[in-house]
């Protein structure tokens, strides 16, 4: 696995637990959707109804479930965690939906893979709170309605355009998430490493910030990384030096690229001429999944202007053959 994938969520815990933010006052960064957050949770709570249904997109590891549960947290409701793949028939997520509360929130993550038939379910929940769905097969199938108590559904997905409009639509909240800067990572490396109970002085968080890709996930992935060498080849306590030395025996550059990111970006410089090249054959020279590359190799890297999505394919920009200090081929 790598180290700076941060599809993969791993097992969570006490101390990823204490770390993870309980209130909007704790979520650093993201200045557009607190703000926003803060106002209408706080005029659901006065009008005594539930929050409108929040749509939370953004590349994976970015708190996406951490905002999830921050509100449901700030609503002082219960909230009840599923995924879209999990929820397999229209059944498994009218469980969920009988079994609310007044006000709770449901949390779908990766929305974007539920099944059609979980979907039609969901559309008149969510309207209408409604639940209608068949019972029984053949001629003694019938339909029944149930009402459902007002809730609020939270979807969390990597991929916004993947979602049906029909969907989409329901949805009166949107939030997108943004990748973190160098200083809210820092933020974020310091606090955890609080928790971890870690001595730590500024440039050892600001280190690790900057090797991040702009994901806390990846951050306090690394913080623990940085913790053993500190432990094994210092005093214990982390600085600048510390933090430097533990990220490159871990194979994670100055620009927090692995080697994953430096086979792609140095396929296209080598093997594509710089580009443009499509993703199915970007896909084939690196051996890794369409779906992968797309969310987790090049979300950051566009965000970081080192490779631009044009409708042609994708093409390298001069950042990616300063990074490797490669000559731009002239023609390009
Ligand atoms: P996602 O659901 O988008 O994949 P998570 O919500 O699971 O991401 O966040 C990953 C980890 O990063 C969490 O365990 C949490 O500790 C940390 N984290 C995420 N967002 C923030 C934030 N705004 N401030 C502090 N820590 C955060």
């Amino acid at each position: 696995d790598r180290l700076i994938d941060a599809s993969i969520k791993g097992q969570e815990d006490i101390v990823d637990r204490a770390i993870r933010p309980k209130l909007l006052s704790d979520y650093t960064g993201q200045p557009h959707v607190k703000k926003q957050m803060e106002i209408f949770i706080e005029a659901a709570k006065s009008r005594g109804e539930a929050l409108d249904h929040l749509l939370i997109f953004g590349p994976p590891g970015l708190g996406k479930t951490t905002l999830a549960n921050i509100v449901a947290n700030e609503l002082e409701v219960n909230i009840k965690t599923t995924s879209g793949p999990v929820l397999e028939k229209a059944g498994d997520l009218a469980a969920l939906l009988t079994n609310l509360e007044e006000g709770d929130v449901l949390f779908i993550d990766e929305i974007h893979r539920l099944s059609p038939q979980v979907e039609e379910i969901l559309y008149p929940a969510m309207e209408d709170y409604q639940l209608d769905i068949m019972i029984g097969e053949g001629p003694a199938a019938r339909s029944i309605k149930l009402d459902l108590p007002p809730f609020t559904l939270v979807g969390a997905t990597t991929r916004a355009g993947s979602l049906t409009s029909p969907l989409r639509d329901r949805f009166g909240i949107v939030q997108r998430l943004e990748f973190y800067n160098v200083a809210d990572l820092t933020q974020i490396v310091s606090r955890s490493a609080h928790f971890l109970a870690l001595e730590m002085n500024l440039g050892g968080a600001e280190e690790v910030a900057k090797r991040s890709r702009g994901t806390p996930r990846i951050a306090n992935r690394l913080l623990r990384r940085v913790r053993d060498y500190a432990q094994v080849k210092g005093d214990g306590s982390v600085t600048q030096e510390i933090a430097h030395a533990a990220l490159d025996m871990v194979d994670v550059d100055r620009c927090g690229f692995d080697y994953m990111d430096r086979k792609y970006l140095l396929a296209i410089i080598e093997k594509f001429m710089g580009g443009p090249v499509g993703l199915d054959n970007l896909a084939a020279a690196i051996g890794e999944e369409r779906e992968t590359i797309e969310d987790v190799i090049e979300s950051f890297l566009i965000q970081q202007g080192f490779i631009q999505r044009t409708p042609r394919g994708r093409i390298v920009s001069d950042r990616a053959y300063l990074h490797f200090d490669l000559q731009k081929p002239e023609s390009n």
